[in-house]
């Protein structure tokens, strides 16, 4: 179904040409030739280029065929879709012969411009199908022996197998994946770039894919395949729940298909033919860290062990960004000394909270052990401020087999959130060069240049941006140190639009929204994180915490003009909204409850977690805003937010139905937290900015509504927020929405704490979970909730962008088909600049 331009485009009598247009970045399924898709109508997408205003696409035409030859010469073509008369140029589904595992689909599109003028065609580009059949994997999983316990970890196991190929290879795929996180490798070199591969899923439902072009690593004659695994999500460490939350071991899976250039097709599979050791990677934990004894050799070598299929478990491609290396850091000083018994110990700054690992670099004696310890802060003697960790370890151990030349090391399945490193065992004095941070992020796209006047704003920008980086992986995490690192829902919530501005999130979160959706409980709730465990799965994750599954594909829709997502999880997004209304009594929403948490639970989280960390100036971290406020607030936002969906897709019963089901619950909110002359029930700024925001305020109450938010804010907390995470994420926009701009800038360059720039003028690197983290009068918060690098408060970004850079999408046309350019200059600044990338171009 397309939409038909409008006819004003076309400019009658004028002259034809051919188009000056260009049609460039080409993509399927939001990334440019992907390897491995497996969705049956992948959706192409193109930009276009052209240097005069009023550019617009008038129709397209994209041809596909198997082979690149073909679609030049036009015939044996797969799909040409003809002349599409439509200014859609991004989500186009394929609507050719149905695709087959493997295939490798080449296509090119041309337009015709806004004066019907055919522009030349673009480049070829190509997306290949991974497999789409259970069948189509022939090997069977493989495991090593040795199995640890909840407490034990073991080494981690070595997989190799070797054989012989008889002539040149034409071209090879590599098809893996494994329960545990691996890296493989063929005739010794690694195999892609990506890290802690298949990545984190619910694996009882799910685990990922990934298909590798290998054909150069391959050579006639004999050949070797390897491959080792780490503990990952599935056996290591989840959060404080201890190891084995999966299963008790890793397991691999990899099919090497080979056509070699006489025609012939073979093909390696995990069995019980390879063979299996354990070697010097002593331990692998994502949370705890990694041991690696460089003096143990791989040997004793023994047959792999096969295992049946996990009933229930789907393999499915990994349609998103996988994890990659970023950036290396250098130290921004010199290492210096702590004092340690028998040798000195030395801290490295790498001037960045960040997330990631180290290359270390260094010569010693043959079985010397060097302990690396990772920390975010130091503390008031300068020591590493490590306590704030709670249960993750985070210390790797490497020990040196003693190479004349030097070794150098890295690890490969941990993660660590820090800035600062200690180093203890070197006996020599280490240099600079001793370390290096490596940083690890999901490989999203970045999309946004943003640079002001205010040097502590453009510090804050960058803080927001780190915080991105270190909360993005693989899911969107909390926090990237402690023994936590989940994909909280209220978190992602709060932060999805600003990330959406950082970078090309789309397929990121359509991979999380998929996780949320398997989390779902069977009578609809949704829990507080996903993916989840058994245990983290057992009930409603509260208000504002579980509408990230109505919040998020909202966003993600808004942004990028992405329908299939909402498509995809419509169902269970009507199943969510029949679980709240039926559990809010007259709407008013006060889950969850005793009946679903079981007594133990029922105290901590009844009614949610509130407005989460607010400076009400209650010691409930919770804040003061009532918990049932919060919660039918929410309910009525989530309610309009369907009905909008149900409208884009085109489903206009149930649209109607949402619209009420919001009207109803405004009501029910106004009834029951809105007195006669404008006060709410609570009397927060978190109250009121919901009520203001999700438009729950009747129109004569407004006026008397505003003042006493502004009442508090400026007169009773001098310019001072109170909020929250659910608060904060609304504020500057609701007051520039009453047309107090000026206090938005007011709150925004706010210096003195609670406020964003507290923690910039302080050091801060990153954004910090809590606005007291550290204060002047207090130091350092209780570490038994003290992060550095949360990301949540860093979700005033996207009032930065839309408000001071002034780039929004317009609503009514999803994904910046039409753009609303509307800096609001204020504060100080007296210059801001805004570059986006959005689906449609710059
Ligand atoms: C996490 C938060 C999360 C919260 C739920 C914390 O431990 O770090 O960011 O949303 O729990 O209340």
């Amino acid at each position: 179904q397309f939409e038909h331009p409008p006819t004003k485009l076309l400019r009658k009598g004028h002259k034809m040409t051919t188009s000056n247009f260009q049609v460039t970045n080409l993509k399927c399924e939001y990334r440019r030739n992907p390897l491995g898709i497996d969705v049956s109508q992948p959706r192409l997408s193109w930009q276009l280029d052209a240097p005069q205003r009023g550019a617009a696409q008038w129709a397209f035409q994209v041809v596909a065929s198997l082979d690149k030859e073909s679609l030049f010469r036009g015939d044996s073509v797969l799909w040409d879709s003809g002349r599409i008369e439509t200014d859609q140029s991004i989500h186009i589904p394929y609507a050719g012969p149905t695709l087959q595992s493997r295939q490798r689909i080449y296509w090119r599109v041309r337009i015709w411009d806004e004066n019907n003028q055919p522009s030349a065609w673009s480049e070829t580009a190509w997306f290949e199908m991974g497999f789409l059949d259970e069948v189509d994997w022939q090997g069977q999983w493989i495991g090593n022996p040795l199995v640890g316990g909840p407490r034990t970890p073991v080494p981690s196991p070595y997989f190799r197998k070797e054989f012989e190929l008889s002539s040149e290879v034409q071209s090879a795929r590599l098809y893996i994946t494994s329960l545990g996180i691996y890296e493989a490798n063929l005739n010794g070199q690694q195999v892609g770039t990506e890290v802690f591969t298949p990545g984190w899923t619910d694996y009882d439902q799910r685990v990922q894919y990934q298909v590798y072009d290998v054909a150069e690593l391959l050579t006639p004659g004999s050949n070797t395949i390897g491959a080792v695994l780490g503990d990952g999500w599935y056996c290591g460490h989840v959060a404080w729940e201890g190891r084995q939350r999966y299963g008790d071991r890793p397991k691999l899976l990899a099919q090497l298909e080979i056509t070699l250039t006489d025609g012939r097709i073979q093909a390696i599979s995990t069995d019980e033919t390879w063979e299996t050791a354990v070697g010097p990677l002593l331990e692998a934990d994502l949370v705890m860290g990694e041991a690696y004894d460089a003096r143990i050799e791989l040997e004793n070598w023994s047959p792999a062990i096969t295992y049946p299929h996990p009933t229930g478990m789907a393999i499915v491609a990994q349609n998103t960004t996988p994890i990659r290396a970023k950036e290396e850091l250098i130290p921004i000083k010199d290492p210096s000394i702590v004092w340690s018994w028998p040798h000195h110990n030395w801290i490295f700054d790498f001037g960045q909270n960040l997330v990631g690992r180290v290359r270390l670099r260094v010569k010693g004696e043959r079985g010397t052990t060097i302990t690396l310890r990772f920390g975010e802060m130091l503390d008031e003697n300068e020591k590493l401020y490590t306590i704030n960790l709670r249960s993750a370890r985070q210390i790797d151990y490497y020990t040196l087999k003693g190479d004349p030349e030097g070794e150098v090391w890295e690890s490969k399945f941990t993660s660590h959130g820090f800035r600062y490193v200690e180093i203890e065992g070197i006996t020599a004095e280490p240099g600079r060069d001793t370390l290096t941070a490596i940083v690890l992020h999901s490989d999203n796209p970045p999309a946004l240049e943003f640079e002001c006047s205010d040097p502590l704003l453009n510090q804050l920008q960058h803080n927001i941006l780190w915080g991105w980086k270190g909360n993005s992986v693989e899911i969107p995490t909390d926090c990237p140190q402690r023994d936590e690192r989940l994909g909280w829902t209220g978190d992602g919530q709060v932060f999805v639009k600003t990330a959406t501005y950082l970078s090309d999130s789309a397929s990121f979160f359509t991979k999380w929204i998929q996780d949320m959706a398997d989390t779902q409980l069977d009578y609809g709730a949704i829990p507080a994180v996903a993916p989840a465990t058994k245990t983290l799965k057992k009930s409603d994750g509260g208000a504002a915490w579980s509408d990230a599954f109505i919040i998020v594909p909202w966003t993600i829709w808004q942004q990028y003009g992405d329908t299939r997502v909402l498509e995809t999880h419509y169902a269970a997004m009507c199943a969510y909204m029949d679980y709240l209304v039926e559990n809010s009594p007259d709407l008013i929403r006060m889950l969850p409850d005793e009946r679903e948490l079981g007594q133990e639970n029922a105290d901590w989280q009844i009614g949610g977690y509130g407005d989460w960390l607010a400076q009400d100036g209650n010691t409930d971290i919770r804040g003061l805003t009532p918990k049932n406020l919060i919660g039918t607030a929410f309910l009525a936002y989530d309610a309009n937010l369907m009905a909008q969906i149900a409208t884009a897709l085109g489903k206009h019963e149930d649209a109607n139905k949402f619209s009420q089901l919001f009207r109803h619950t405004r009501q029910a909110f106004i009834d029951r937290f809105i007195t006669r002359d404008g006060m709410l029930v609570g009397q927060t700024q978190t109250g009121y900015l919901l009520a203001l925001y999700f438009d729950l305020v009747p129109e004569h109450l407004k006026e008397p509504l505003t003042a006493a938010l502004l009442k508090d804010i400026e007169v009773t907390r001098k310019n001072h927020m109170s909020t929250g995470f659910v608060g904060t994420r609304y504020i500057n926009q609701v007051l520039t929405d009453v047309g107090r701009v000026d206090l938005a800038y007011t709150l925004l360059l706010q210096k003195t704490f609670p406020s964003w720039l507290y923690s910039v003028i302080h050091g801060a690197t990153t954004i910090w979970e809590r606005w007291d983290g550290w204060t002047e009068e207090n130091g350092f918060h209780d570490p038994g909730m003290n992060s550095f690098n949360h990301y949540a408060y860093g979700a005033v970004g996207t009032w930065m962008y839309e408000n001071i850079a002034g780039i929004r999408t317009d609503p009514q046309t999803p994904g910046f088909k039409h753009i609303i350019l509307a800096p609001t200059p204020g504060g100080e600044l007296t210059h801001a600049r805004g570059v986006y990338q959005s689906p449609y171009g710059e």
